[in-house]
């Protein structure tokens, strides 16, 4: 943006001055994109349960208002429906209750073996039903790091989630939590799964970001969950890095 700025002149006498003044507002227009790209996402991923949920609501109040088949076929999905739209309401608010306390550094004393053991446990049911095996490794000693303990529940919640659903159907994950000296920890989530070819790879922390391979749409997800994990590392300055080979499975690892 440039913008011609000319001084009031003091007297009659006095000539004016003329500044010019260039302004770089690429980054605010970068910024400003990427608020309404999500508005407009968001706005989409909420429209579409939505619409199916009327019209289920519609056919019966009417044509199918007396047929029981329909109801029972029906309710189902219409119950599948709300939980999708909960879990993207879910997930906005996590992001953007993130992001109003972005500058504050969390400041508990959280022990990983814990809290590892906690989110497994969680997990136990929806690994079940996958027919999956979750495998933690971890030393005797407790391993300490300074967060936020409900932050890192929901970042190790989402990455052992993920490498059920998408790593390892009917195999194990393996959840490696290792001391590094002099300080902090290092957390990898193992899956032998189907691996995510390396060009969706940069992309994954990006959101709404799904990638398309195989059957990975049809798992349900909002494409929101590695974003959240990426916004609660980054507040607590810990890296995230992603290795995954394509027919043998992926380690997303967690360096505090
Ligand atoms: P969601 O699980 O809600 O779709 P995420 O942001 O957690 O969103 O993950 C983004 C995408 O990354 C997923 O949709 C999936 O395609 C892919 N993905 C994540 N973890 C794995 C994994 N362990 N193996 C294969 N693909 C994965």
């Amino acid at each position: 943006r440039v913008y011609l700025v000319r001084s009031a002149p003091v007297s009659d006498a006095e000539k004016p001055v003329f500044m010019l003044v260039l302004r770089d507002v690429s980054e605010a227009r970068r910024i400003d994109r990427m608020r309404s790209d999500f508005v407009a996402n968001a706005s989409h991923e909420l429209r579409t349960p939505l619409a199916s949920l009327r019209g289920y609501i519609e056919t019966l109040q009417g044509p199918a208002k007396h047929d029981v088949k329909a109801q029972e076929r029906f309710l189902p999905i219409m119950l599948d429906q709300a939980t999708r739209m909960s879990r993207l309401v879910d997930d906005l608010m996590s992001l953007s209750r993130l992001e109003a306390k972005a500058h504050l550094p969390p400041d508990q004393t959280v022990t990983l073996n814990a809290l590892l053991g906690h989110v497994r446990d969680s997990l136990l049911p929806l690994a079940e039903d996958l027919e999956v095996s979750i495998h933690l490794f971890m030393p005797e000693e407790p391993v300490t790091v300074n967060g936020d303990k409900d932050e890192l529940v929901e970042v190790f919640e989402n990455l052992i989630e993920n490498a059920c659903k998408y790593g390892s159907e009917g195999g194990k994950v393996e959840v490696y939590l290792k001391p590094l000296s002099p300080s902090g920890a290092e957390v990898s989530v193992v899956d032998h799964g189907p691996g995510i070819p390396s060009e969706h790879v940069p992309r994954l922390t990006e959101r709404f970001y799904r990638v398309s391979v195989a059957d990975s749409r049809s798992k349900k997800g909002t494409g929101l969950g590695l974003a959240i994990v990426k916004h609660i590392l980054t507040r607590h300055r810990a890296r995230l890095s992603v290795k995954s080979e394509v027919g043998q499975g992926t380690t997303f690892t967690v360096r505090f």
